[in-house]
């Protein structure tokens, strides 16, 4: 009987320990989880990656450092599953599953755009954390006046342009940050009230936002706006939008953004072998679907393997009741947030983000490291005369 589990991130890796918890420890019972990589990353930490804050090695671990000693792991890039076959496909080879445990995360979505323009930098993973934070740099040098083009103005974009901004005045170059965004505001989940606080707090330090307005193109350093509008000198991060990160061939039902829609037990009722955690479920809450969260991927891992093995053993399923601790969007100087579900903003949020990632941070090291930076980045101050404006 083989339990597979797709995706080596917070969910992944809940419900491999979940599994060899409640498993028996028979030989045929095989837990195997696959990854394309061979280190789990702590994703709310790539901004400050891209913007070198933190180095790469403060935010991933081995993945088999984190995994029980019974559970297989495969690294491989899965290209496709499918459910109806039971089947993970990877390359050349594949793995039939018994019961499947599917948390691949999500990827950027480029929607129709074409494969030239897929290859713009994104923030999907530390590859490419580390891409934007080495291009960026080199980008900085090769003109007078950069123009940096973040298409999104969600929470990764947002957080991306500010950690971008700050890093052009650690190196004392000057460069513009513009923020194009379809819709009528930034980070619109927020309610305009928060959202144009952001945007007041951004704009002091020197933030452009065009919104109603969406990239067309972007080559030889020029973006193009759908409005005809060209940015020239321009270093262009596309952060607008995630989907899926691996294809899924089944009779699942899937929202908008992709996501598989699942039971209140994380189940695919098309296909009850199958259980969605963390980034790839949509789980409703309320009139919407839940937040993608490392505390929500963790603990529906966690649900998601436990029901796995009671639909095994004929017992009664558990409902997914996620608890939530709030949130929190770290801005340079400034944040918005929740916690414990008090809003909050200012500075206050920054040591909470730090910490948060800290918390949650695989080891020792890791730990402390974060608790420094809580401190350090707490007392930041802008670096107003490179700003350009
Ligand atoms: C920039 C950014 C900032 C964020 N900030 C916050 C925050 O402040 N607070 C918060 O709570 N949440 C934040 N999130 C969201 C949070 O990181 C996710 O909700 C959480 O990581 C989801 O966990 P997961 O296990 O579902 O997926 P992931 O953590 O994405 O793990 C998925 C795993 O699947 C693997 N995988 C993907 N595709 C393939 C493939 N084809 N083949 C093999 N393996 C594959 C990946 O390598 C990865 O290890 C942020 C996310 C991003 C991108």
């Amino acid at each position: 009987m083989v339990f597979a589990i797709l995706g080596g991130g917070f969910a992944g890796l809940a419900a491999a320990r979940e599994l060899d918890k409640r498993l028996p420890k028979k030989p045929s019972y095989e837990i195997v989880l696959i990854d394309r990589h061979s280190y789990t990353t702590m994703l709310p930490s790539l901004p400050d990656v891209a913007g070198r804050r933190v180095e790469p090695d403060r935010v991933k671990e081995a993945i088999t450092s984190q995994l029980p000693k019974r559970v297989r792991f495969i690294k491989e890039a899965v290209e496709y599953v499918d459910f109806s076959t039971r089947t993970i496909q990877m390359g050349d080879t594949e793995l039939v599953y018994d019961q499947l445990i599917f948390a691949p995360g999500s990827r950027a979505n480029f929607y129709n755009h074409s494969a030239q323009f897929q290859k713009n930098l994104k923030l999907d993973n530390l590859d490419d954390a580390i891409m934007i934070r080495d291009s960026f740099a080199r980008a900085l040098f090769n003109v007078e006046h950069l123009n940096v083009v973040i298409s999104g103005g969600g929470f990764t974009g947002m957080e991306v342009a500010s950690n971008l901004y700050r890093y052009a005045g650690f190196l004392e170059r000057s460069c513009s940050i513009y923020v194009v965004d379809r819709n009528r505001t930034i980070l619109p989940a927020l309610g305009d009230k928060r959202s144009n606080y952001i945007m007041e707090q951004m704009s002091r330090l020197g933030f452009q936002f065009i919104l109603d307005t969406e990239v067309s193109d972007y080559a030889d350093q020029t973006v193009v706006l759908n409005t005809g509008e060209k940015i020239h000198d321009a270093f262009f991060v596309w952060c607008s939008g995630v989907k899926l990160a691996i294809p899924a061939r089944g009779h699942q039902q899937q929202i908008r953004d992709d996501r598989i829609i699942v039971d209140s037990f994380l189940r695919i009722p098309e296909h009850p072998e199958v259980f969605v955690a963390g980034d790839a479920a949509a789980v409703k809450a309320g009139d919407t679907y839940l937040r993608r969260a490392v505390n929500f991927a963790a603990m529906s891992g966690k649900i998601a393997a436990r029901n796995a093995v009671a639909a095994l053993q004929g017992k009664n399923l558990k409902r997914f009741k996620p608890i939530d601790l709030g949130w929190v969007i770290p801005l340079y100087t400034t944040s918005v947030g929740e916690a414990f579900g008090m809003k909050t903003q200012g500075r206050i949020g920054i040591p909470l983000h730090y910490l948060m990632c800290g918390i949650k941070n695989y080891n020792a090291k890791n730990i402390s490291s974060y608790a420094g930076y809580a401190i350090k980045f707490s007392f930041a101050r802008p670096f107003r005369k490179y700003t350009g404006d």
